[in-house]
């Protein structure tokens, strides 16, 4: 298990600043469309009892909120230590899928957020503090393995897993279980709304580990994780000089950002869950992460200036089997979004 302090050594020294040139790039994971795709999705496939809280409580469709965890990475904290929302001149195009949270009241609501959710553990990039809701986002479970466990190397109290049940919990009416501070449903809507989205691209749960030859290791034999050769959920590899995260974040292009036929049909098809509703974040995260392991299955590794590169076998072949991947991952993510909260309002 990756305590806090190892995840802070995540993105140490040279990789840090690797880590801050690569940063906007990755930061929108699946990139604001795919979390527009999943939200629109669910937003189809919800009861209509779901559909009436989701309107009253949150007051945006879930294609709308599907970003929102995303754009409350804009907020930083000051000196003084206060927190406040701060957009970047070089990126304007970060804001595009943001506007709609910036009235005063939920620009208020993403400050306070942030806030709420800096301290519980510590995520360093650069020697600066991150703040923990930045780790909520991932799990490094190595694709040796065959199954989500807690007891894992990269996985921890405060990841990907952790946080769905949190939001799970609070739209439940329980309190928001440590270390998470999620103070009312509407922003546990916001949260489970994009992380259904992230639990569902291979990189932010499977992870490759390697030795400085670029051999893959095993974490959960050695029980070290050397922070040298540490591939960062793929962002320090680069295919084809293009950042391997982000070759995964970007959706098919014909997809839009919007449910397509197509993709409602394939999410129709999602089987249905069964069991306790708390394991279900578990259980999806075991079934991406076999996808995971799948799709690193025939890559080759080797050090480069950039760090890492990756190859395959078949380059193009690679790149097709995404594709595929992509949208069957996408139409997952909505199916079981609106299944989780068809779950709670039935
Ligand atoms: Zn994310």
């Amino acid at each position: 298990m990756l305590s806090s302090i190892s995840t802070a050594r995540r993105y140490f020294g040279l990789l840090a600043l690797l880590w801050t040139a690569l940063h906007p790039i990755s930061s929108f994971a699946w990139g604001y469309k795919g979390h527009r795709v999943v939200g629109s999705i669910a937003d189809q496939l919800l009861t209509d009892n779901a559909k009436q809280h989701v309107a009253q409580i949150l007051g945006f469709d879930l294609k709308t909120a599907g970003p929102w965890l995303d754009c409350v990475k804009a907020v930083m904290r000051k000196a003084d230590g206060t927190f406040s929302y701060t957009t970047d001149p070089n990126h304007p195009e970060y804001e595009v899928p943001c506007t709609s949270f910036r009235t005063p009241d939920e620009q208020q609501r993403m400050e306070d957020y942030v806030a709420r959710n800096w301290m519980q553990c510590s995520y360093m990039t650069s020697g600066v503090e991150r703040g923990c809701h930045n780790t909520y986002h991932f799990d490094d479970v190595a694709v040796q393995r065959d199954r989500f466990d807690r007891n894992y190397q990269g996985t921890n109290d405060h990841d990907l897993v952790a946080a769905m049940n949190a939001a799970i919990a609070v739209l439940l009416g329980r309190p928001s279980p440590r270390p998470f501070a999620i103070k009312d449903k509407k922003e546990a809507l916001f949260v489970l709304s994009h992380l259904v989205g992230d639990l569902h691209q291979p990189l932010h749960i499977g992870a490759v580990y390697l030795d400085s030859a670029g051999r893959v290791v095993d974490p959960d034999v050695t029980h070290t994780v050397d922070p040298a050769t540490e591939t960062a959920g793929g962002n320090l590899i680069t295919d084809d000089r293009k950042n391997f995260h982000g070759e995964w974040d970007a959706i098919p292009g014909d997809l839009g950002e919007a449910a397509t036929p197509e993709l409602l049909t394939t999410a129709r098809g999602v089987p249905a869950d069964h069991g306790r509703l708390e394991n279900w974040p578990a259980n999806w995260a075991t079934d991406t992460l076999l996808i995971a392991q799948e799709m690193f299955s025939s890559a080759s590794y080797a050090p480069s200036g950039s760090k890492w590169t990756i190859t395959f076998p078949d380059r193009d072949a690679y790149l097709r089997q995404a594709d595929g991947v992509k949208r069957r991952q996408l139409a997952k993510a909505g199916a079981r979004l609106a299944e989780v909260l068809n779950a709670i309002w039935p």
